[in-house]
Formats: C-alpha cells, sequence, structure tokens
C-alpha cells in the first residue's frame, strides 16, 4: 500500500505589539495550530515606549517551534513561511555583530513627538512629504525613530557612516535574524510606513533621506510582499525553509479578508479600529487627512496597489475601561448581552476622544465625553452607547473614504476581537447601511501573512481559489429604517459637536 504523503502547511509569523504568535494553516486555509509567546514592554520614561528586539526574536522562534512540536509538524512538512508584524517599530543593528544598537523604539512612542512637529511646522515641507510618501507626518512613522537613534546612540553615526548598521522594521529584523543575515530586505508595505519610501516612484527617497539626515546605506532592498525572500538559517530552528512572504499587519488583514479590488474594505475591531480600504492602481490623495498606503499584491502585479487607511484611537479600548476604572460590566462578552437588554441608548452618547479626536475631525485638544445623561439612565444605556460609538467612528471614517475616493462602499468585513460582538455587528451594518461581512475565522492577519507567502510557492494557485477558501463568513444585513439611522446620526453629530475644544 503506498504511503500516504504527509499534509504540508503554510506558517505565518505574526509579530504584534504584545506578543509573537506562530499560526499553523492548511491548504484549505483553515488554521489548525497557534502558539504565542507574550513579551516585555518597556517604557523607559513617560510617553516612551520600547521592546527588546533580542526578545522579539527569541519569543518568535519559541512560538515556531513551540508551534511544531505541538501539532507534531516536521520540517518537511512546511511549504513556507509568511512574516507579518507591528508596523513602524524601528530597529537599528550592527551588520557585523547582528546586535541591535538599542531597544526598538515603538509605534507608540512620542519622544520624537516634538521634533517631528518642529519640523513639519513648515507647511511646504509637511505637503512634500505627504504628496511623497502618502502619510501625515507624524512621531508614529520610523524615520524620525531612526534619527533619534543615530543622534543618540553613542558611535551610532560614525559607524552609521561607515556602512556598520542596518536599520530594519519588525520584518526586517526577524527576516535578517532567520536567515543569518544573508537578506537585509523589507516589502513595499512595511517600506510605505516608514517615511522614507516615494509609494509613486517605488524607493526610497533622496530628499527625505538628506531631510531627516539618514544614510541610504542602511536601508533594506525593498521587495514585492508575495515573493521569496530567503531561507531559514538561524541556529535552533530546521534551516532551508522558505520565507516567501512579508507584510504590515493592517495590509495582512486586508489580503486575508480577500480584499484585491478597488472599493473592498475592512475593519479591524480591536483596542482602536484599522480601516483600510483597496484603491486599486491608484493612490488617492486624501482630502479628511487619511493615510494613502500601499497593499499587499498577488505574485505577478506588474504595477503598485493602494489603499486608504484611516484609524479610530479607542474602540475596545472604551469597553476595557468601562470594565477596568468603572467597573460596570466584568467582561468585554457580557457588554453584549447587556446592549440587547435595552431598546436604544435612551439618548446617550459617549465620545471616547481620551486622547484627542482623530479622522475626520483632528482635534487633539478635544476630550471624552457622555452626554445624555438622565435620572432614568442605567449602566446598559451606557454600554449599548459604548458598542454604538464604535460603530460611529467606523462609520464617520468609511464617509471620509468615500468622499476621498467618489465611491460608495459595497460591503465591509470585519476582524478583530470586537468583532465577536453580534449586537455591534448588526449595529454597524444599520449605521453603514451595507452588509458587513465577519469570517468565521477572524485571524485575518495571520492568514494574510500565509496567503501571500503561499502563493509566492505555489501553495495555493492565485486569488480565487483563497476567495473560494474565506467564503464562510456570516454576514449581517442592514435591519433599521431610515428614520431611526437618521436620528441616531444627528445625535452622534450633535455629541461630536459639543466635544470639539
Ligand atoms: P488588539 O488591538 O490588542 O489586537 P484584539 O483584536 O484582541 O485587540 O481585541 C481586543 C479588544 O476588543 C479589547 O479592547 C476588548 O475590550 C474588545 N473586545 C473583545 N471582545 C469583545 C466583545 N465581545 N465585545 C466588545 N468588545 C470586545
Amino acid at each position: 500500500m503506498r504511503e500516504q504523503m504527509a499534509e504540508r502547511f503554510v506558517i505565518a509569523l505574526d509579530q504584534g505589539t504584545t506578543s509573537s504568535r506562530a499560526v499553523l494553516v492548511d491548504r484549505t486555509g483553515t488554521i489548525c495550530g497557534m502558539a504565542q509567546f507574550p513579551f516585555k514592554q518597556l517604557y523607559p520614561q513617560p510617553g516612551w515606549v520600547e521592546h527588546d528586539p533580542q526578545e522579539i526574536l527569541s519569543t518568535q522562534i519559541s512560538a515556531l517551534i513551540n508551534l511544531m512540536v505541538s501539532k507534531k509538524i516536521e520540517p518537511s512538512q512546511i511549504d513556507c513561511i509568511g512574516i507579518t508584524n507591528q508596523r513602524e517599530t524601528t530597529v537599528v543593528w550592527d551588520r557585523q555583530t547582528g546586535i541591535p544598537i538599542a531597544n526598538a523604539i515603538v509605534w507608540q512612542c512620542r519622544r520624537t513627538a516634538d521634533a517631528v512637529a518642529e519640523l513639519s511646522a513648515d507647511p511646504a515641507i509637511a505637503k512634500t512629504i505627504n504628496a511623497k510618501t502618502g502619510l501625515i507626518p507624524d512621531a508614529y512613522f520610523s524615520v524620525s525613530k531612526i534619527r533619534w537613534l543615530l543622534d543618540n546612540t553613542p558611535g551610532a553615526r560614525e559607524a552609521a557612516r561607515a556602512n556598520r548598521l542596518a536599520f530594519g522594521t519588525i520584518d526586517t529584523w526577524l527576516l535578517w535574524s532567520l536567515t543569518r543575515g544573508e537578506v537585509h530586505a523589507t516589502d513595499v508595505t512595511n517600506a510605505s510606513r516608514t517615511m522614507l519610501y516615494n509609494i509613486h516612484e517605488g524607493g526610497w527617497d533622496d530628499w527625505l533621506l538628506e531631510l531627516f539626515d539618514i544614510p541610504v546605506s542602511m536601508m533594506p532592498e525593498v521587495r514585492p510582499s508575495s515573493s521569496v525572500f530567503g531561507q531559514t538559517a538561524h541556529s535552533g530552528i530546521p534551516a532551508g525553509i522558505p520565507i516567501c512572504g512579508v507584510v504590515g499587519d493592517q495590509q495582512a488583514a486586508l489580503f486575508g479578508q480577500c480584499c484585491f479590488k478597488p472599493g473592498q474594505a475592512k475593519n479591524t475591531y480591536g483596542t482602536g479600529c484599522f480601516l483600510l480600504m483597496h484603491t486599486g492602481f491608484e493612490a488617492i490623495e486624501s482630502s479628511h487627512r487619511l493615510i494613502t498606503t500601499i497593499a499587499a499584491s498577488p505574485p505577478g502585479t506588474k504595477h503598485t496597489q493602494y489603499a486608504l487607511e484611516g484609524s479610530v484611537f479607542v474602540a475596545g479600548a472604551l469597553i476595557q475601561w468601562l470594565r477596568d476604572e468603572l467597573g460596570i460590566v466584568r467582561s468585554a462578552e457580557q457588554t453584549e448581552q447587556m446592549a440587547c437588554s435595552v431598546n436604544d441608548t435612551a439618548g446617550v452618547y459617549i465620545v471616547p476622544a481620551f486622547t484627542g479626536l482623530g479622522a475626520p475631525y483632528w482635534d487633539p485638544e478635544a476630550r471624552g465625553l457622555i452626554y445624555g445623561l438622565t435620572r432614568g439612565t442605567r449602566k446598559a444605556h451606557i454600554v449599548r452607547a459604548a458598542l454604538e460609538s464604535m460603530a460611529f467612528q467606523v462609520y464617520d471614517l468609511v464617509s471620509a473614504m468615500e468622499e476621498d475616493a467618489h465611491f460608495k462602499l459595497e460591503a465591509l468585513k470585519a476582524d478583530g476581537g470586537a468583532s465577536r460582538n453580534d449586537f455591534l455587528m448588526q449595529f454597524q451594518s444599520n449605521l453603514l447601511q451595507v452588509p458587513l461581512a465577519r469570517p468565521t475565522n477572524i485571524e485575518s492577519t495571520a492568514l494574510g501573512a500565509a496567503f501571500l507567502a503561499g502563493l509566492s510557492s505555489g501553495f495555493w494557485q492565485d486569488v480565487s481559489c483563497l476567495e473560494e477558501l474565506s467564503a464562510k463568513s456570516r454576514i449581517f444585513h442592514p435591519e433599521v429604517d431610515d428614520e431611526m439611522r437618521w436620528k441616531a446620526l444627528q445625535g452622534w453629530a450633535d455629541a461630536i459637536r459639543r466635544t470639539l475644544y
């Protein structure tokens, strides 16, 4: 009898802000296993956030090994690896020793906020940066973090001049380490978050490198997200596994949700929200200060594809606040049943502007508000208003994107922890008046990285077969009448007006 061939898999390495995960994906696109290791968040000063790059690497390797052992996967069963990562976080290391010159500066870190504000106070500079990179100048993106490391680490400037230093976002650091220094590369999606990459011309931009005084010798080579990047060669992991995909986390989720065409969009409902809308080959300039970014493309795509991106600062974080600070819910899950225990919010609106308001209002001085309280207000009304506030904020982003792209959204795909909440999904669909699809598997980020890797290795043939794999979704159809919807939106607009500084 012929021996049955062992099943083969793609492994996604999902390097997030608080943990490193390895995710096993089979040919049907099913996630069949996962291992996860958290790592330390370092706060050396108020507003500063760092990670230890070595700990990121070691937790990522532990996750890979743990997954293989627990699922009894032989190295020969791994078709390829895809990497997805927290974006913008910056590492600089010595090419010879492989040792980082300092901790990684995390995307959330505000240490360079003043420097960026000073530079972009010149409207001509801010406009040129935006025109070249699609980004709104901010400390969030990698470039000011690289500059800070060069200016504040003893000997770094000289080492950089002598071509001894390498820069990378987390994907690049992992790729370099896993290939034992063979490959110093990144993909277009991660490059587009550095604020040094010209998203129209496709390349590191000389003017930006000069403006920030960054030597081009530090910069990684930029490749398509779905391409063969190299092979594993790090001690402690099986050698020779091809790494066939690299992609930033939000673009990975867009791809994992099979948003391949203009107008297709996904929203991730997590601590905050990330809404990305595919805009095809057109880099749309936003008039609402949304970000224009590069979308991951399947192999063989001739031209760069783009997306518009907007984020909500406080989404699931508001639920955590209700639980941990106000103590009016015991768990995030409980909010669904509480919200459904009342017919509406009895006129209560929450605007969670804890750290100001983002797109499309852009008011950093605004602060949060609970409006419409009466003697009849109950806990359940407040909880319902909190969930509704996530949907209202996403509605505002979608409206801004529709205006920018001159396009009407036809459907929205949802993922992230808070997308488990059926009440929220239904309310969102009612507001947007479009169907909302929540896949059975909400791990879109890992799936996107696996898809991109598996497409370039030939594990999957093309994107149409991926669309078939991920057809299993629960669809929420809009249910509410126009008048109720209009009233809710008026109430939200009124609450926003009262919140603006
Ligand atoms: P992260 O942004 O850290 O990746 P997740 O995608 O894991 O977050 O989502 C966690 C967030 O979602 C938390 O802020 C939590 O309050 C919220 N959340 C999780 N489950 C629910 C739920 N059933 N209803 C509402 N919010 C939820």
